[in-house]
């Protein structure tokens, strides 16, 4: 099949139009035409090979909502005309103890990522959202329920699952005391969800810059991690702290927040950390701990979850040929909300 995109032809490179071919439909592939790609920091981290050596040109994107154009003769569960998404994950070996309880990216023979990786099959690098067409596997495509904004609903897909699945894991509910770090794409949404499940939300952040954006999302307050009396008084106040900065920073100054048997949860890709303070660990039993995105039934239901909830991630809508001035806004510093680019301008024929 014969689509375009936008693809990074080297690590210092702009993103540009490129024109490739999707492999031809297996028996149980699913054929989707792009309608919405949201745009993540993990792609600019991809494309700039902060995270390893890639292999280009590579079209990033793991948010990706369209519709179903083809099915192939066993899928069961799509039919052309449905509404569907694709996040992170697009292939497994779907036979180890991990795909059989359902968190194929914790795979052990390695998940496949929507970009960037070879395909289980053929062996070529997977191509990702930021494009007209991907073809998927029936297992790694989701539904996309009739409530959900289909210009909104991308971001949940790796934002949204990125947050929703530690909120789960960690059985936040009504009552619950929760600090989120941050307040950029993941952050948001993260307060949303958690406020949404009956959590007591704080937003951990510099400043109190942010405090408007924090109530308009749910939360009841906003502490700054520069004013000392308030970090102290606020000992021992939360259960779980979801960590969603991208860049290197000391977790040391938020683990006093939590509570004995509290968790804070990693979930930003962030390398190697400083030193940080083991005392507060041990005094209180306290976990520093990490969480990657979610499996693919859990995927659905965070989908299903922001239907129910009427959550749908801030989205500012751009061009596909704007891409790279989003990627230089992202650079910059968090933006609390994502960048979803409308594919209907791009054109095969063009
Ligand atoms: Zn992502
Ligand atoms: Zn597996």
């Amino acid at each position: 099949m014969k689509t375009v995109g936008y693809a990074a032809y080297s690590s210092d490179a702009k993103m540009a139009p490129y024109h490739f071919e999707r492999r031809a439909l297996r028996a149980n592939d699913v054929a989707i035409e792009i309608l919405y790609s949201g745009v993540c920091h993990s792609d600019l981290h991809t494309v700039n090979g902060d995270w390893g050596p890639q292999s280009y040109p590579l079209v990033p994107g793991h948010e990706i909502i369209g519709r179903v154009v083809e099915v192939g003769p066993d899928v069961q569960r799509y039919q052309v005309g449905d509404k569907v998404g694709v996040g992170c994950m697009v292939d497994s070996c779907q036979a180890c103890d991990q795909c059989d309880h359902d968190e194929e990216q914790f795979c052990r023979e390695g998940v496949t990522p929507t970009y960037g990786e070879p395909d289980r099959v053929n062996g070529e690098t997977t191509q990702g959202g930021y494009s007209k067409h991907i073809i998927v596997r029936e297992e790694f495509v989701l539904r996309v329920p009739d409530a959900l904004d289909l210009s909104r609903a991308a971001p949940i897909l790796c934002a949204g699952i990125t947050t929703f699945s530690p909120l789960r894991t960690w059985n936040v509910g009504s009552g619950s005391r929760v600090g989120v770090i941050g307040l950029g794409g993941l952050g948001h949404m993260a307060v949303k969800l958690a406020v949404a499940m009956g959590a007591e939300v704080t937003v951990l952040s510099r400043s109190k810059k942010k405090a408007q954006e924090a109530r308009a999302l749910g939360a009841t307050g906003i502490l700054s991690s520069t004013d000392s009396d308030a970090m102290t008084e606020a000992a021992a106040s939360l259960d779980l702290i979801i960590d969603t900065v991208p860049v290197q920073h000391d977790v040391s100054i938020y683990t006093p927040l939590l509570d004995i048997d509290g968790t804070l949860v990693i979930v930003g890709q962030v390398g190697p950390m400083d030193e940080f303070m083991t005392i507060p660990m041990i005094m209180g039993r306290r976990r520093v701990a990490g969480s990657l995105i979610g499996g693919i039934k859990q995927t659905q239901e965070v989908l299903d979850f922001c239907a129910e909830h009427d959550i749908h991630p801030l989205c500012e809508i751009i061009r596909p040929d704007q891409v790279n001035e989003a990627f230089a806004a992202m650079e910059k510093g968090d933006i609390a909300h994502r960048y979803v680019m409308d594919m209907s301008s791009l054109s095969v024929e063009s």
